[in-house]
């Protein structure tokens, strides 16, 4: 016979929505057990930006019916006015939640602009939030089973906060000052580093995880790692409980009023791709941990007759490779397509989008153009000597820290390519060198100008946040004519998917003819996206996973 044990709510997953919920859960009365199937939590959420999109926060000036215009144009259909209503009834409620019952504290990032910046009701700053450091000392030992912030975001390991990475990166006036007091903090924070070379100044999403974690501590709410959830118990037309894997063996969990699903998508599960996504579309272009999430939650709500939605759909994010040696998986490029002096061209050489445009935007205009001309996947980011001096693009350091004559040779020709001309580099890449002399050409007319007539790059509020400031005429674009050129491979990756059960405005999945199935909810990544494809703006995903989750469990108080 199996081990058994009892609980109000089962909380699957470790990741901001999960550990939220859990916590409000405990908060209300109920007694939870949040479990996660890996070694470390806080998932995906862990090693992210942990910015929060939340429109209506209090702190900003702002308007429900801008906020709402804005949503329902950017979700194109996609999703309904209840759910879209329902974000904007509880996302300050979620906020107030978080900063006055934990540790945390949210803030306004102010310089943050909505990502449709063309669409009406997008404001140019005010709904973006990001916390401020937190002390990972106050999670003890806790803190050696917090999944580490992805090294890219990091200053060789050192956390680093966005407003902070902003400066540094786009080397605004303070810039070294900025870098020396980070260090400084780091090498000088002396008994802690004698302890461990993990930082315990926790930033972005190592803050949000680290924090609610604690919060977690503070009330002994229980969190078991390595215990995969392996089915649901669906008994009388409900969830009762889960069936998961602990020590090896199944274990059952009973859950008296409900089970909440918040065990992120299914990036990391090739046939997912295989099966619902538009193709090409692989797992290692994905810039989440790898492994963890394979859609084992979505496949068992499947099962027990959950109906899927947006199984198509991906929060795109445009990746490069590490080189192989660093064993890095694909990073992001968020910050570098905004400095200028590099452009994104296809296989003819030719541009395709606004580089600066917001991540989700970029993928899909990969996706767009390579349907048309076959030839945007993989999409090639082309720069000069100067942008290499200056600038980082996914793990390559700038060359004024790290030289080319500093880089592994096997680098080139795997990860980095090069040549002194841009016939040479078109023909190393394999992309048309007739096309590419002509989108260079293009593009340093347009920096002497400072209009980009094909794509707008450098016009909106969203497309300036990255660049260096003090550029003129426009900071996005800068000429490419310094010799050696450079390209990097880019892929259309992502953050996660946006598929998963269909489920109400209180996240309620749904079966096959739309009725909630009692006793079940499912958030974030593991829920059919409840915005549809918006991604409104930073903290567009985890927002989102966050404010449903307070929701359903305010549904589960009242069951
Ligand atoms: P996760 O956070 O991935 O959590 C899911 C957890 O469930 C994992 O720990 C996993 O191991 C566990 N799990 C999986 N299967 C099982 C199982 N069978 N049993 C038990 N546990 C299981 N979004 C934002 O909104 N703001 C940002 O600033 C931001 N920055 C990002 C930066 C980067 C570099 C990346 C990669 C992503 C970023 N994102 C951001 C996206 C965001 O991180 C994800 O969309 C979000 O974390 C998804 O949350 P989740 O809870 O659904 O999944």
């Amino acid at each position: 016979m199996s081990e058994s044990y009892e609980y109000d709510v089962i909380v699957v997953g470790t990741g901001g929505g999960a550990l939220l919920s859990a916590l409000r859960a405990h908060d209300l009365g109920m007694k939870v057990l949040a479990i996660e199937k890996s070694d470390q939590y806080g998932g995906t959420s862990a090693t992210s930006g942990g910015a929060l999109w939340i429109p209506l926060n209090g702190e900003a000036p702002d308007s429900y019916e801008s906020a709402f215009t804005y949503m329902k144009a950017a979700a194109s259909g996609t999703t309904t006015d209840i759910k879209i209503r329902a974000y904007l009834d509880s996302a300050k409620d979620m906020i107030r939640y978080l900063n006055e019952k934990t540790a945390l504290r949210y803030r306004v990032n102010a310089d943050y602009a909505d990502y449709y910046q063309d669409i009406p009701g997008a404001v140019d700053t005010g709904r973006a939030m990001e916390p401020d450091p937190f002390n990972g000392a106050l999670l003890g030992e806790e803190i050696q089973n917090l999944r580490p912030t992805h090294p890219g975001a990091t200053l060789m390991g050192i956390g680093m906060t966005i407003p902070e990475s902003n400066i540094i990166a786009t080397k605004a006036p303070g810039w070294l000052w900025t870098l020396l007091k980070i260090m400084l903090g780091y090498y000088l924070d002396l008994p802690w580093r004698f302890k461990t070379k993990r930082d315990r100044r926790l930033c972005l999403g190592n803050a949000l995880i680290g924090g609610l974690r604690h919060a977690m501590l503070e009330r002994n709410i229980p969190l078991w790692l390595n215990c995969p959830l392996e089915s649901l118990i669906h008994e009388d037309g409900r969830i009762t409980g889960i069936i998961a894997r602990r020590k090896g063996s199944p274990v059952t969990l009973r859950a008296r009023r409900g089970v909440i699903l918040a065990a992120g998508g299914f990036e990391r599960n090739q046939a997912m791709r295989d099966q619902y996504h538009t193709q090409p579309s692989r797992q290692e272009w994905s810039c989440t941990p790898k492994n963890l999430n394979t859609g084992d939650t979505i496949r068992a709500a499947e099962a027990i007759g959950a109906k899927l939605e947006n199984m198509q759909m991906i929060w795109g994010t445009p990746t490069v490779r590490s080189p192989k040696a660093l064993q890095q998986g694909q990073q992001a490029i968020f910050a570098e397509r905004g400095f200028g002096g590099s452009i994104a061209v296809n296989k003819q050489g030719r541009r395709f989008v606004n580089e600066t445009i917001s991540y989700d935007r970029f993928v899909e205009a990969m996706y767009a153009d390579h349907a048309k001309t076959g030839g945007c996947i993989p999409a090639w980011i082309i720069l000069d000597a100067k942008y290499r001096k200056n600038c980082p693009l996914g793990p390559l350091l700038p060359a004024s820290v790290l030289p080319d004559s500093k880089i592994p040779k096997e680098w080139f020709g795997d990860f980095l390519f090069k040549d002194d001309t841009l016939e040479g580099l078109a023909r190393q890449i394999g992309v048309n060198s007739a096309g590419l002399m002509e989108s260079v050409q293009k593009n340093n007319a347009y920096a002497s100008t400072g209009v980009d007539l094909d794509f707008q790059r450098g016009e909106s509020a969203h497309d300036r946040y990255w660049t260096i400031k003090g550029t003129s005429p426009n900071p996005c674009l800068v000429t490419i004519d310094q010799a050696p050129y450079y390209a990097v491979r880019v892929d259309p990756g992502d953050t996660g998917t946006k598929g998963g059960p269909a489920v109400t405005e209180d996240a309620q999945a749904l079966d096959q003819s739309g009725t909630p199935i009692p006793g079940l909810y499912c958030i974030g990544n593991n829920a059919a996206a409840p915005l549809g494809r918006v991604y409104g703006g930073a903290g567009g995903t985890l927002g989102p996973a966050m404010v449903f989750g307070y929701r359903a469990v305010s549904h589960l108080e009242k069951t």
